[in-house]
């Protein structure tokens, strides 16, 4: 997880254009890049979702993208996500879709935002594949809210991506108890300060297990989306504790990332999900993964040397 003070280090050095050059043009960071993302198109995510329900995992479908700064920007991601969901449609693939909100435009025009993720919901929702909303940095945190209470009472099936570190979680959540939220909990990938986020392992892990149990007791559906295998326990048992069966919530994880724990819950039973980003603009969602453990980080920087 992100929180240590390499990671954050990471992902500031990540900004710095110089930084931006050498990964992007580097070819020996390519199996880096193949690890983490299905490909650049549309087709590449498609090839490894059939490849996932064949051992009976889901998708959840991610273009890259994030931080759009204009209105045409957000049009053209629109206009992908509903090819996308034309997509899944044709293939039967068993997938639901997840979008940044930066990416529809919310950084200045959240009408215009709206409008876009309605639309994509609407044709979704036809086709009964599920939406799922990400959570971005602290700054975008209460309008990525926002949205979702405007759309929740249309889409009841929306999901909202929640993030275990930051302190205000719990009493956003709250606000949406009446409603019984349909959310996928995090920890957080992104580097926030001390006075918003909990920087220390266990303290988010702590406040994971708090929003674990209010999900199972005044959520809906809960999404446990970590490869963390203490909370994924903790999530067992709270399940077990409340009633809830293998059926009636979700764990999510990450393409690349602890595949042999991905079959072994499919094989248990468990309805697992696979998060698949595709397209050209992996770059922060590589440089997230590879803040997120020391080991990538290492590997990353002796190929960086390499290249
Ligand atoms: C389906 C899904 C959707 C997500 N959506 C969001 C979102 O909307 N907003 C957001 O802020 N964050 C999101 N995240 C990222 C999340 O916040 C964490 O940064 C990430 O999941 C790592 O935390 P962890 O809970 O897996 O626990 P950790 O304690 O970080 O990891 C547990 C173990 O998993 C393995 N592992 C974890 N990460 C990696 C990695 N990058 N490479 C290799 N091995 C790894 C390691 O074995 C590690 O020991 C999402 C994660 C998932 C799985």
């Amino acid at each position: 997880m992100m929180a240590d003070m390499l990671g954050r280090a990471w992902l500031w050095a990540a900004e710095k254009p110089w930084v931006h050059k050498t990964v992007t043009q580097g070819r020996l960071t390519e199996p880096v890049v193949k690890r983490f993302i299905a490909g650049n198109e549309l087709e590449d995510a498609v090839r490894v979702i059939k490849e996932l329900n064949s051992r009976s995992i889901g998708g959840i479908l991610d273009l890259l993208g994030e931080g759009v700064t204009d209105a045409d920007g957000a049009q053209a991601a629109a206009d992908d996500y509903l090819i996308a969901v034309k997509r899944i449609e044709e293939t039967g693939i068993d997938t639901t879709i997840s979008v940044k909100l930066t990416q529809l435009g919310l950084a200045f025009d959240k009408g215009q935002c709206i409008d876009h993720l309605r639309r994509i919901a609407a044709e979704a929702t036809a086709i009964d594949a599920g939406v799922e909303i990400d959570m971005e940095q602290s700054g975008y945190v209460l309008d990525t809210l926002d949205v979702y209470r405007v759309l929740q009472t249309d889409f009841p099936g929306l999901r909202i991506a929640v993030q275990a570190y930051l302190r205000r979680t719990p009493v956003d959540l709250q606000t949406f108890a009446s409603v019984r939220p349909k959310v996928r909990l995090v920890k957080g990938a992104y580097a926030e300060p001390e006075e918003l986020a909990f920087q220390k392992q266990k303290e988010i892990d702590a406040q994971y297990k708090f929003l674990t149990e209010w999900l199972f007791e005044k959520g809906t559906d809960p999404a446990m989306a970590t490869h963390h295998s203490d909370l994924l326990a903790h999530a067992k048992t709270t399940a077990e504790r409340t009633g809830a069966g293998k059926e009636d919530f979700e764990v999510q994880m990450l393409y690349g990332v602890r595949r042999d724990l991905q079959e072994q819950l499919a094989k248990e039973g468990y309805r697992v999900r696979v998060y698949v980003p595709y397209g050209v603009a992996w770059y922060p969602y590589l440089m997230r993964r590879i803040a997120e453990r020391p080991a990538n980080l290492a590997f990353f920087l002796r190929a960086l040397a390499r290249g």
